[in-house]
């Protein structure tokens, strides 16, 4: 029998998938990672693993009617792709944001089979979202819009089945309005049906915390297996929502010093630190720009509108804003002012290219599968809670995902050693991701 090579697979992909960039970004460097799996495991091309991995399981596509303030009718696009289950039910975020189209949510849904893979519980990849802007929405006109957006979700998803959570544009308010016209429609309190709730109905300590904090974990680990540590070191972060806000706390809790945030207006430059408490009134209370923070910070920081920010020397970055905002310039950039080590709290935020750079100067490099897993595992904890009735205090929570990100990192390095790539995070986490899916694919037969 003759089987299909990778990169035979990855053109297979792309004719079949036209137009989908990112989902073929995604899918090509997971495949330029296993190719030496696939050799030690003819029982994964016999029974066309990789083939099957790549087509998502089911994809629904929905009309959203909304009414604005105006009265107007306003019409949006709802998407989920339930792509893998074999470990689990589908799990993965919504985003709404307008470049969201089918090709962002495969991308998506591709990189949360692995990234749930490797923290070891037990959830399948999935993600969904719209192309719905909520910048300059009325709060009544972004819940109508998640209303309608749930009157045709709820049919797709159940605790059992499809768990839905945040992404970009989807954090507490979302899930609140979400989950109450999934509860209305149904008429079931089934807490556990999605996740990053609010604490008050069924919500778990540390969810909102927990992608930003399990990106700092990550990066202390980096540090530490090369023989350092965060301790005073100078850290770029991007992004100014959930995971970077999170993540500059909790690095600057491990003695690190944060530096930078970015939200679509520029970046602030705080040389002596952020003020995490500040920065959390003005992007999250407030929902304001930057230029803000920066204005009541007083002279200690400087707001830049536009220009790059991985200008700005440092020695971690992490970048938390969008998919591939880091180029192969701004890799150069980062490499020659000295930068250790960076952690991919967004998804895919670097390009294949930055990510070359990196790896040719040697920069510790922790792809968002592995390093920004915090959210999704804590999001398993927060079904195991619903589950069983239960709630958990912050520091259980904490605890527990301060070992899944020290188990994440370990699984990394222990495949790339295994397959004779030692210190490579992106083979390592590709690897240990595809293995344990492949493993329940085949256990499963032929589904
Ligand atoms: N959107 C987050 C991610 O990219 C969290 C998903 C979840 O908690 O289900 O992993």
């Amino acid at each position: 029998m003759s089987h299909q090579s990778p990169s035979e697979i990855y053109d297979d992909v792309v004719r079949r998938n036209p137009g989908e960039a990112e989902f073929h970004q995604a899918v090509r460097e997971v495949l330029e990672s296993i190719g030496p799996v696939l050799v030690r495991h003819p029982e994964y091309a016999e029974s066309k693993i990789v083939e099957r991995i790549c087509e998502p399981e089911r994809q629904i596509i929905f009309r959203v009617p909304w009414e604005d303030d105006r009265g107007e009718v306003r019409v949006n696009r709802g998407f989920r792709v339930e792509f893998n289950s074999a470990l689990g039910p589908y799990k993965g975020g919504l985003r709404f944001h307008p470049s969201v189209y089918l090709g962002i949510v495969k991308f998506l849904g591709f990189e949360q089979i692995f990234k749930n893979s490797l923290t070891g519980l037990a959830i399948g990849g999935g993600k969904g979202g719209s192309d719905f802007d909520p910048k300059g929405r009325s709060p009544r006109e972004v819940m109508r819009f998640c209303q309608s957006f749930m009157t045709e979700l709820h049919r797709h998803i159940g605790e059992h089945t499809d768990v839905p959570a945040g992404d970009i544009g989807v954090g507490h308010r979302e899930i609140g309005y979400l989950f109450g016209q999934y509860k209305r429609v149904t008429n079931r309190y089934e807490s556990g049906v999605i996740t990053g709730k609010g604490l008050a109905y069924g919500g778990a300590h540390a969810r909102t915390e927990a992608t930003g904090y399990g990106c700092a974990y990550f990066v202390d680990e980096m540090l530490t297996v090369r023989g350092t540590s965060l301790d005073g070191r100078r850290v770029v972060v991007s992004g100014a929502g959930n995971v970077a806000v999170h993540a500059i706390e909790k690095i600057q809790h491990l003695g690190g010093v944060a530096v930078t945030c970015s939200d679509s207006s520029g970046y602030v430059l705080d040389e002596k630190g952020l003020d995490v408490a500040l920065l959390k009134q003005v992007k999250e209370v407030e929902r304001a720009p930057l230029h803000v923070y920066a204005e009541r910070r007083g002279r200690d920081a400087v707001f830049v509108p536009g220009g790059s920010m991985w200008e700005v020397p440092c020695e971690v970055a992490i970048p938390s804003a969008t998919h591939n905002e880091i180029g192969e310039a701004d890799a150069g950039l980062l490499v020659r002012s000295g930068c250790l080590a960076v952690a991919e709290g967004a998804n895919m935020p670097a390009t294949p290219a930055a990510i070359r750079v990196f790896r040719e100067a040697g920069v510790a490099f922790g792809p968002g599968k592995a390093a920004n897993a915090g959210g999704v595992a804590t999001s398993a904890m927060e079904m195991q809670q619903n589950a069983a009735r239960d709630s958990w205090t912050f520091e259980r929570s904490e605890n527990r995902l301060r070992d899944i990100m020290r188990d994440v990192h370990d699984r990394c390095l222990t495949a790339a050693d295994e397959f004779g790539m030692p210190g490579d995070y992106v083979a390592g986490a590709n690897i240990a991701g595809f293995r344990r899916v492949a493993d329940a694919m085949l256990a499963l037969g032929l589904i």
